[in-house]
């Protein structure tokens, strides 16, 4: 059971934390004119079309009357240009450029020219060139929206209908009636009779909905859980009494009251579920598991659940990490340094707000050592060192949502945890600091 842990891709919580912190960087930029370019590339556009695209453009651009931002524009496209050129074809889902003059802090005219390329998680669905005050990222933006598909199940005494979901996408697969008679019996039945008639009806109905539901949302579109619709209580008891295969007993994401059921109901139930957030409260079940499979190795004695930045860390470079588990806000960057005369490496771990302060620090510093004071400098984000340390020994890293009340735990624990894959030897919890 532990080793399914629901993210298919154990690097998609990764890529989306990344791709949301440059988004986020990149929103909050705005240009002195209209000079920042934002181009979208789709899998089937050639590189050398687009590349002549940008040439035209950079011709056009000639005849900006503000010198400063011609110049930011011209460079801007042929920079674009140049990173274009070192793909020999179109990436598999197309790609995405930010490219632009961006403020260094020193006033105007002393700003640099930046690039962001991007290979996008989901296929680029638009063509599209912007040289405007700000970065195009609304359709990347997009693109990290969950697209995980959902069975639909809605349910009354009547009629169910069944439908998958998947992002934005939705579509009514498979609808089924009851036969089950009324509530009211006819005359000269017994009420018994009828009773057990209704029930053994009933029953091969909800064996039927079950049937259909196994071989169109688990054989056919592989969904990763179930949202159950439908008026009145008989959803409640048909997931009561466990009609359905365990995959989906064992995922229902949300109940929700519709006021039809069949196909109608799944349209609706659609529709409760773009209202409710129930998408992202997928996600928030899945980090529910991560989470409470680490906190029961924390609070047992197998010794396999470990916290702190430093001693994951250990436990990774000594391989015997399963799992990395990182809040989405941890704000941490790891300073690594590499004396230039005997290599000797070291790395530190700083506090974003402390990061100023921390590298007049570190240009001052010298070697442990040899006492050099000449060394190479290089910060990364603690996300990126942990993925480099994870994908090299096989572990997988999760970064999961700070705010939730799952979160909260692992941020009381110093916002980074890990399960083991087996308990360390006496050696490997040393006292050496990694
Ligand atoms: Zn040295």
């Amino acid at each position: 059971m532990s080793k399914s842990l629901a993210s298919e891709n154990k690097w998609d919580s990764v890529r989306r934390y990344k791709l949301t912190r440059m988004i986020n960087e990149l929103s909050g930029i705005s240009g002195h004119g209209t000079e920042l370019v934002t181009v979208y590339i789709p899998p089937r556009r050639p590189i050398y079309e687009a590349i002549a695209q940008l040439r035209t453009e950079a011709g056009t651009a000639s005849n900006i009357k503000s010198d400063l931002t011609r110049t930011h524009v011209q460079d801007a496209l042929s920079r674009t240009v140049e990173q274009l050129k070192l793909f020999k074809e179109t990436p598999e889902n197309g790609l995405i450029i930010f490219c632009g003059a961006l403020p260094t802090g020193k006033g105007i005219g002393t700003e640099k020219i930046e690039i962001f390329p991007v290979l996008p998680p989901k296929p680029v669905q638009i063509q599209l060139y912007r040289c405007d005050d700000h970065f195009w990222t609304d359709h990347l933006k997009d693109m990290l929206k969950d697209d995980k598909a959902m069975g639909l199940l809605t349910i009354d005494t009547q009629e169910a209908g069944l439908g998958v979901l998947s992002g934005d996408r939705w579509q009514v697969e498979d609808t089924l009636t009851s036969g089950v008679s009324g509530k009211h019996r006819q005359g000269g039945q017994s009420a018994r009779r009828f009773e057990r008639l209704r029930d053994n009806e009933l029953n091969e109905y909800y064996k039927r909905i079950a049937e259909r539901a196994h071989r169109i949302l688990i054989d056919q579109h592989k969904v990763k859980g179930l949202i159950v619709g439908g008026p009145g209580p008989t959803k409640e008891t048909f997931l009561k009494e466990e009609y359905l295969d365990y995959r989906l007993q064992g995922n229902v994401v949300a109940v929700l009251d519709t006021s039809y059921s069949g196909e109608e109901g799944v349209r609706e139930l659609v529709d409760k579920v773009n209202e409710e957030g129930v998408m992202d409260g997928y996600r928030l079940m899945e980090e529910k598991k991560i989470v409470k499979r680490f906190m029961k190795e924390v609070y047992s004695d197998t010794g396999l659940g470990i916290y702190g930045i430093n001693d994951v860390i250990r436990s990774l470079r000594n391989g015997i990490v399963d799992l990395v588990i990182v809040t989405d806000d941890i704000s941490v960057t790891v300073v690594e340094t590499k004396c230039k005369k005997c290599a000797n490496r070291d790395i530190d771990i700083v506090d974003r707000p402390r990061l100023l302060a921390a590298r007049q620090e570190f240009l001052s510093s010298s070697c442990k050592n040899c006492g050099n004071v000449d060394q190479e400098i290089r910060e990364r984000d603690i996300v990126e060192y942990f993925e480099e340390l994870a994908s090299s020994s096989g572990a997988g890293l999760e970064i999961i949502s700070g705010k939730s009340e799952e979160g909260a735990q692992v941020s009381s624990l110093g916002k980074v945890g890990a399960i083991l894959r087996f308990r360390p030897t006496a050696d490997q919890t040393s006292s050496s600091r990694y």
